[in-house]
């Protein structure tokens, strides 16, 4: 009976940037994957949320939306600001590719780092939902991917994860579409893009060394560069999505809702909570 009920939730996946090596010229330097999260029943005013957003930019309903779109619109930030409004949870997982030291999983050629965050986050978004829903049967929505092969080592991934239960799967738990006529795919682009760009945004500055505040459980108002409104350019917009971060029992979204990767370059962006946690 379980392969015929029907889901409670649907989570949605999208990146933004590529795999390139961010050493040659129009390769990003970051990736950047957006899982967004949204119960079945809040989907239709999720949705409507996104064609609010097409209106404000001027994009037609049946139109691909794209962050791509949005960035450099003069419409941008008055558009963003209706994300607060969505009722999502959201993890994001901005990849630093120069940061990598792993040549194989840096390598474009093997397509490894692309499949990995396809699926790795996604444990973090499991053990969130199952703490704070009874009973949630979800299904999986990626953006159907260009190359050979990706789908079959994504489904791979998620067989060899013992938590799941595939023998009583429904056949489209996994389903692989088009983001053109999906606007939640279009939310996760948008959600992705956002993360993309505020990551890129830090790139070469001083980052805040938050890690003092987080080892002494300082609450967020102790923080100096919260005290001292010292806040960081792009801070603005990540604000916006910040409230829809997966936070832990602690309110903080840092390795939850927000999982900066290499695991090396993770603690340095520990800040996230004391610019945008609150107070
Ligand atoms: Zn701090």
């Amino acid at each position: 009976m379980s392969n015929l009920r029907p889901f409670t939730h649907r989570i949605y996946v999208d990146f933004s940037g590529d795999d390139g090596d961010p050493r040659t010229p129009g390769a990003s330097r970051c990736l950047c994957i957006a899982w967004v999260a949204s119960a079945e029943s809040e989907l239709s005013h999720n949705k409507s949320v996104v064609l609010q957003i097409k209106k404000i930019i001027g994009c037609r309903k049946s139109d691909n939306l794209k962050y791509k779109k949005l960035k450099r619109h003069r419409f941008k930030d008055k558009a963003l600001a209706l994300l607060t409004q969505l009722r999502v949870i959201v993890v994001i997982v901005p990849v630093l590719k120069e940061r990598i030291t792993d040549q194989e999983l840096r390598s474009p050629r093997t397509k490894k780092l692309v499949d990995l965050i396809h699926y790795f986050p996604l444990s973090v978004l499991i053990k969130h939902v199952m703490q704070t829903y009874a009973d949630i049967y979800f299904q999986l929505v990626f953006d159907r991917v260009g190359w050979r092969g990706c789908e079959e080592e994504i489904r791979s991934a998620f067989r060899q994860d013992a938590e799941l239960d595939w023998k009583h799967a429904r056949p489209d738990w996994l389903l692989f579409t088009k983001s053109g006529s999906n606007l939640m795919l279009q939310l996760a682009d948008i959600v992705a893009g956002l993360g993309h760009e505020y990551i890129d945004s830090l790139q070469g500055m001083k980052l805040p060394p938050c890690t003092v505040c987080a080892v002494k459980g300082k609450p967020e108002r102790m923080c100096q560069y919260r005290r001292g409104k010292r806040v960081l350019p792009g801070g603005g917009l990540i604000g916006l999505i910040y409230p829809l971060l997966i936070k832990n029992e602690q309110g903080k979204s840092w390795e939850h809702g927000f999982l900066v990767r290499p695991p090396a370059v993770c603690r340095e962006y520990m800040f996230i909570d004391c610019i945008f946690g609150e107070v």
